[in-house]
């Protein structure tokens, strides 16, 4: 049977896309587009470049494993390190020849004659492939809470993922709204540089302690040299993960060591006893992400440094005023507030079988089987989709199974020798959907709420299990799972897909 090489899409060239197009390209595919919205690659580690911005899961786990990098400075490498090794990923892997920039994907529309999908492109153009691969990110749309009077502040604001480098914040007073992963980053180094700074605490947030200092010299050495040190490294690393997710899963002995340790620095770096009843969480430990940082508290017991915690009710033109009546004075607001994180492929509209929106289809909250495909939008697979996101972990080893059976779906189309599209089966991903929302009815993140879980409750956005077992179960595409559409079938007047 002659061979029919199908044309793949990529949409996003952040960590996801490039894992996507790496797997293809090893597998052969030629037919490749990394479409991305900007002008360069990177995703997250693009955009988000605050100060103190770095990873805080260590680099030997957060990067690719077939990519080992050992000349990271220091564990969790800054913002400029990660960036510029999805750079060389991307030329080692001879990705670059395929990216095309400031092509933003508008709108992909699925031709069930054709089996084709057909992309529009926000320059008016558009363009067919067999197969499309949303790589679009859950932390990408930079989400500003609608706090009433944010248009009237006279003076200068951003949000943490859109840092504006060209205004200077030293003496300036300087809020803060918002407490999570990336101000607890942000607040040391703009605490050291303001002249005032007000932080806005909506919720206190567990902690565990993180220098990330610089490898010294002799570590960097071994690291080098030493045979298989970094693979063991990294094995020990993506244990001791599991492990947390052990104990986040109810295991009381590992959740006491973790909380211990939370405990511990608390009490270490926060000596007034109001201050630390303040930093100390009420809910569940882990049930929003634990965060990891040894500077955040002792910023926070600078003079120069306010932690506000009475509810915001207003932003004026002169400041930030809370439910008690007072108007805290500020020049500069940084909104912390996180993404809009259940948005998933939009702002792109997905159309596919019958004229359904995907945007519809997911009103209720999005789900995709093993958050990879969606019935009746076929060969669409998503990379980072819905509930594969990790309380604790690297997402690096996600999307690389992701990547992989992407891979394995192509591979597979190709050898139909004719155009074919892989459809989910209702039935299948229904089934996987209400187990995975079982699973998830018992865990942490169901206890409070947090960037997890939409308006109605649901878990979203996390996977319920382990890295490995994620790992295993996307291992290759199994055709029991899916209709195989072929061309033929259709014009030959089959009206239904068989199940292979
Ligand atoms: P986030 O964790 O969602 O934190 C948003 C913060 O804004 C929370 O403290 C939240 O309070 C607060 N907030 C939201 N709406 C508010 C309102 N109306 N009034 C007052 N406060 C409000 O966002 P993020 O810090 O940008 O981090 C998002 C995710 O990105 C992280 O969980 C992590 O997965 C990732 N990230 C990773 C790294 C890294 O690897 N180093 C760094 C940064 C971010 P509540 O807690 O009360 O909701």
């Amino acid at each position: 049977m002659p061979a029919h090489a199908p044309s793949v899409a990529i949409v996003g060239a952040g960590f996801g896309g490039l894992a996507a197009a790496i797997a293809l390209l090893r597998d052969g595919v030629t037919d490749l587009t990394v479409f991305e919205k900007a002008g360069d690659l990177g995703g997250v580690w693009r955009e988000n470049t605050y100060p103190g911005a770095a990873c805080d899961v260590p680099s030997h786990v957060y990067s690719f494993s077939y990519f080992q990098r050992r000349t990271w400075t220091r564990p969790c490498s800054p913002q400029e390190e990660i960036h510029d090794y999805l750079a060389a990923c991307a030329d080692h892997f001879g990705v670059t020849p395929h990216l095309r920039f400031d092509a933003e994907v508008t709108r992909a529309v699925w031709d069930e004659e054709a089996l084709r999908w057909r992309l529009e492109l926000g320059d008016g153009g558009s363009a067919s492939f067999d197969v499309v691969v949303p790589a679009c990110g859950q932390l990408s749309i930079p989400a500003r809470p609608a706090i009433p009077g944010a248009e009237t502040f006279a003076g200068h604001q951003f949000h943490s993922a859109e840092w504006d480098h060209d205004h200077d914040l030293r003496g300036r007073r300087v809020a803060v709204i918002g407490t999570g992963a990336s101000a607890v980053q942000f607040v040391p180094p703009v605490a050291e540089r303001a002249g005032h700074l007000d932080v806005f605490q909506r919720s206190p947030n567990y902690m565990l302690p993180r220098r990330n200092l610089g490898y010294p010299a002799p570590v960097r050495q071994a690291i080098m040299r030493v045979p298989g040190l970094q693979a063991l490294r990294r094995r020990a690393m993506l244990l001791m993960m599991e492990a947390m997710v052990f104990g986040l899963k109810g295991n009381r002995a590992v959740e006491g060591v973790l909380r211990a340790m939370s405990w511990a620095l608390l009490h270490r770096h926060v000596r007034d006893p109001e201050l630390r009843r303040r930093l100390t969480p009420d809910f569940a430990y882990g049930c929003k992400r634990i965060l990891f940082s040894s500077y955040y508290y002792p910023a926070l017991t600078r003079d120069d440094v306010d932690l506000v915690d009475t509810p915001i009710t207003a932003i004026t033109p002169g400041g930030v005023r809370t439910a008690d009546g007072v108007e805290h004075p500020a020049d500069t607001i940084i909104w912390g507030t996180g993404f809009d994180t259940q948005a998933f492929v939009a702002p792109m509209d997905v159309v596919g079988a019958g004229g359904r929106r995907l945007a519809d289809v997911w009103a209720g909250g999005a789900h995709a089987f093993y958050g990879l495909t969606v019935p009746g939008f076929p060969n669409l697979f998503l990379l980072y989709g819905p509930n594969t996101n990790l309380g604790v972990g690297s997402i690096v080893v996600m999307l690389e199974a992701q990547a992989r059976y992407v891979a394995d779906a192509v591979r597979r189309l190709r050898a139909q020798g004719a155009p074919a599209a892989w459809d989910v089966l209702e039935d299948v991903e229904r089934a996987f959907d209400e187990q995975t929302q079982e699973h998830l009815r018992g865990t942490v993140w169901t206890r409070c709420a947090n960037w997890y879980r939409n308006a109605d409750g649901r878990v979203v956005n996390n996977w319920p299990g382990y890295m490995f077992e994620y790992e295993r179960a996307t291992a290759s595409l199994n055709p029991a799972h899916y209709a195989l559409l072929r061309a033929e079938a259709r014009s030959s007047g089959e009206a239904e897909p068989v199940r292979p």
